[in-house]
C-alpha cells in the first residue's frame, strides 16, 4: 500500500530530536535515537506538538521560528508542527500562582498567542488538569480561543476532567468553542476511571450531535486502555501553587502530606483526581531516571514492598527525582477506546511522550496498532478509513495544506507498507520495539526509512529533510 505519510495529531515530541543530539554531543541530553525514530519508523512524516497547553515557546525558545532554526540545524528526520500552549503562555505572563489572570494579563497572553499563530502555530492548546493552565477559568480560555478563531485555527484541549466529571468538562470546552468561534478539537478523548467507564456513549453522541448541527468538532485518540502523564499530576492543583520548587517544599512537610492524602481520598471540587478514580495500584512508574528499579512497577506495589504509605512513597520519589517522574495510568476500558477510535470524527494521535525508562508504548506503536490490530484483525473499520484517520483528517484539522493526500503537486511525504503484515510490537515491557510491515518512508521526497530501518546517515548529519512547518 502506498499512503500519504501519517500525521500524528498529538505528540509531546517537541524537543525529542534536539535532546537526542544533545546526548550525542555529551551535553545534558537524555534521549537516544531509538526514542526519536520510534515515530518515523511507523510511517509518521509529520508530528503535531505543543499539546496539552505545553509548547516550548515562548520559554525554552522565543518562538516557532527559533524552534524551527534549531530543528533545521540538527536535521530532523520528519516534519514537526506545533500548537501554542496556554500553560506555557500563562507561565510566562502570570507565573505559577493559583489565581485568576487580570484583564491586562489576559490582554498580554492574547498578544503572545496572536504572535505565535501569525508565525505559523497550527492552533491554541490547553491542558486544564495541568498547572498553571488549571488555574484559568472558562472566561480566560474563551478570550484566548477567540484569538485562534480570528486566525481560523482550532481550540485544542485536554479537558479539565476526563474522569468522573468528563461530561461537565466537555460542556466547558463546547462553550469555549461556541463563545469564541473557534473550531473544537478534543485531545486524546477518553472517559477514564471507574466512575466514567462507558460514558463515551454519551460524549461521542454529544459531539456527533454538534457536528450534525454544523459545528466544527473533532477529536484524537490513541489505541490503548492506559494513559501516561507526570506523577505530579496525581496531586491536587493547590499542591503546585507557586511552581515546581514550592511543590517540592510542600512534599517535605508531614502536615502537607496529610492534606494531600485527604485531598486524594475525598476529592477537591473541580479537580480530576486520577488516583481517587482508580487507585495507586493502577499507577505504574514509567520514567524515574534515578530509580530504574521502580520502572514497570505500581505505586501500590512499591509502597507495600517498602512498608510505607503510598503518598509517602510518591513524595519521596518526587523529591529524589526533582519532580520529574513519568507514570502510566491503567484507567480505561476497551469498549470506550474502541468506540472513540471508530467515531468518524476521531483521528489518531499517539500522545507519545518520548522519555527514557519504560515510556508508554503508544509512541512507538499507535499507528501500526490501528492499521494491524484494529483495522485488519478486529475489523473495527476498513483500511481506507484507518488511513484517513492518520492522514487527510489531521491534515484538514491542522491546516496542513497539500499534506495527508496523494496527488500531483502535493508534498512528497509518503509511506509504503504491507497491509497484510503491518503490526505493532511495542509493549509496556518493551515500549520502543519498532513495528513490522513498514517498507519505505519518504519525507519531502527523500527516503528516510527503508525496510524498517532509518537511514541514519541522511539525518544524523544535519541533512535530514524534516522541517518545522509554519501554517
Ligand atoms: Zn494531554
Amino acid at each position: 500500500m502506498v499512503a500519504p505519510g501519517f500525521i500524528d495529531a498529538h505528540t509531546h515530541s517537541d524537543t525529542a530530536a534536539i535532546d537526542a543530539v544533545d546526548a550525542v554531543d555529551g551535553a545534558e541530553g537524555r534521549l537516544d535515537t531509538a526514542q526519536v525514530f520510534a515515530s518515523v519508523v511507523q510511517g509518521v512524516t509529520t508530528e503535531i506538538a505543543g499539546n496539552c497547553g505545553h509548547s516550548v515557546f515562548p520559554g525554552r525558545y522565543s518562538g516557532l521560528a527559533a524552534l524551527g532554526r534549531v530543528h533545521s540545524a540538527i536535521g530532523r528526520v520528519n516534519h514537526l508542527a506545533s500548537l501554542i500552549g496556554h500553560g506555557t503562555v500563562r507561565a510566562a505572563v502570570v507565573g505559577y500562582s493559583a489565581r485568576a489572570a487580570s484583564a491586562s494579563e489576559i490582554t498580554r497572553m492574547a498578544a503572545v498567542v496572536d504572535e505565535a499563530l501569525a508565525a505559523g502555530a497550527v492552533g491554541f492548546s490547553t491542558g486544564l488538569i495541568y498547572t498553571p493552565g488549571s488555574y484559568a477559568d472558562t472566561a480566560e480560555v474563551t478570550a484566548l480561543a477567540r484569538v485562534a478563531a480570528r486566525h481560523g485555527k482550532p481550540y485544542v484541549t485536554h479537558l479539565r476532567d476526563e474522569m468522573a466529571g468528563v461530561e461537565g468538562a466537555l460542556e466547558e470546552a463546547i462553550a469555549i468553542a461556541r463563545n469564541s468561534g473557534a473550531a473544537l478539537h478534543v485531545s486524546h478523548h477518553k472517559t477514564a476511571g471507574k466512575f466514567a467507564w462507558g460514558r463515551t456513549e454519551v460524549t461521542l453522541a454529544r459531539l456527533a450531535g454538534l457536528r450534525d448541527a454544523g459545528m466544527d468538532v473533532t477529536c484524537d485518540v490513541y489505541p490503548y486502555t492506559a494513559g501516561s502523564t507526570g506523577l505530579g499530576a496525581m496531586l491536587p492543583p493547590w499542591a503546585h501553587d507557586g511552581g515546581p520548587a514550592r511543590l517540592l517544599a510542600r512534599l517535605r512537610e508531614a502536615g502537607q502530606r496529610d492534606l494531600l492524602r485527604k485531598a486524594i481520598a475525598e476529592g477537591v471540587p473541580g479537580w480530576e483526581n486520577t488516583v481517587g478514580n482508580g487507585g495507586w495500584d493502577r499507577i505504574v512508574v514509567a520514567g524515574a531516571p534515578r530509580h530504574a528499579g521502580y520502572q514497570g512497577r505500581t505505586i501500590a506495589d512499591l509502597a507495600g514492598a517498602a512498608g510505607v504509605d503510598a503518598l509517602d512513597l510518591v513524595a519521596e520519589l518526587l523529591l529524589a527525582e526533582d519532580g520529574d517522574v513519568t507514570i502510566i495510568s491503567h484507567s480505561m476500558r476497551e469498549d470506550d477506546v474502541r468506540r472513540v477510535l471508530a467515531a468518524p470524527f476521531a483521528m489518531i494521535g499517539s500522545d507519545g511522550v518520548p522519555k527514557p525508562g519504560l515510556p508508554h508504548p503508544r509512541w512507538a506503536g499507535s499507528f501500526a496498532r490501528v492499521l494491524g490490530h484494529y483495522a485488519r484483525e478486529e475489523g473495527l473499520f476498513g483500511l481506507p478509513e484507518a488511513v484517513r484517520k492518520m492522514t487527510g483528517a489531521p491534515a484538514a484539522r491542522f491546516g496542513l495544506t497539500d499534506r495527508g493526500v496523494l496527488r500531483d503537486g502535493a508534498h512528497a511525504d509518503l509511506v509504503v507498507f504491507d497491509a497484510a503484515r503491518i503490526s505493532d510490537r511495542a509493549t509496556f515491557a518493551e515500549p520502543l520495539l519498532p513495528p513490522t510491515g513498514v517498507r519505505l518512508v519518504v519525507v519531502g521526497g527523500a527516503v528516510v526509512v527503508r525496510d524498517g530501518t532509518v537511514l541514519r546517515d541522511r539525518v544524523a548529519t544535519g541533512a535530514g529533510p524534516g522541517r518545522v512547518l509554519a501554517c
